[in-house]
């Protein structure tokens, strides 16, 4: 194992939500002065300034976070391997409890390497949340060309992400967006389900949003443009 950290996946009070028969774990990885996040997050954009490291117990677990990013930036092959190994040992410590084990490898990140371990561990499923459109755009219309394992949820960041967050949702596919304080019943004339509910993003029905209270302190301190765009 790499110097500054003794495990690749965990679990957090989210992914402690899981349904039952199921074991979710997620990768945290952050961005510090050797890796900033513009390559962790190529996509960022008005969530950078509320996103969830921030909140919970991220801010403390930042040197582990980003003593992670620094093994994925220096060698990503000997990442993907060891993160594949472990997550092997976790499959079989969970099945043993009766558990499948589901997977969000991009939990503080917007890499899209989980492709890679989905389609080493055909057990495992993953699911990831994407500002990527092209990549989104790719998986809801190529899905043959992707692990089936793999499910991805398309993560709306501004205004300027309606219109393509519609064509998904008409499409059949699923967009994140974060609200202030209370999650409606519908947006833009989708129904909206309760996304912190748990984080097994697959088992959402087709043409939902996925609707996120804002999590964190940090929407107090944020500008206007987040306050207006990025949180509705
Ligand atoms: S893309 Fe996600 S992980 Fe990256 S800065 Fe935005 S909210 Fe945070």
């Amino acid at each position: 194992m790499p110097v500054g950290f003794s495990s690749y996946w965990s679990q957090t009070t989210k992914t402690a939500k899981a349904p039952e028969g199921w074991a979710n774990y997620i990768l945290l990885m952050g961005p510090s002065e050797d890796v900033p996040l513009a390559k962790l997050c190529p996509h960022a954009g008005l969530c950078a300034s509320v996103c969830l490291r921030f909140s919970g117990r991220n801010p403390m677990a930042r040197p582990v976070q980003e003593a992670r990013a620094r093994v994925w930036a220096e060698n990503r092959t000997l990442f993907l391997l060891e993160a594949k190994e472990e997550l092997r040992r976790l499959v079989k410590r969970e099945a043993r409890k009766g558990n499948q084990v589901c997977a969000r490898f991009d939990g503080l990140s917007d890499t899209g390497d989980a492709k890679v371990l989905a389609e080493a561990l055909p057990q495992v499923q993953f699911v990831d949340y994407t500002k990527d459109k092209q990549r989104y755009w790719h998986w809801l219309l190529y899905r043959d060309n992707f692990p089936p394992n793999w499910h991805l949820t398309f993560s709306r960041d501004r205004q300027a992400d309606n219109e393509f967050c519609r064509q998904v949702l008409g499409l059949g596919g699923t967009a994140a967006v974060v609200f202030f304080s209370q999650v409606p019943k519908e947006w833009e004339g989708y129904p909206v389900i309760d996304g912190d509910a748990h984080d097994l993003r697959f088992m959402d029905p087709r043409g939902v949003v996925v609707g996120l209270k804002v999590k964190g302190k940090g929407i107090y301190t944020a500008n206007r443009k987040v306050k207006q765009e990025f949180v509705l």
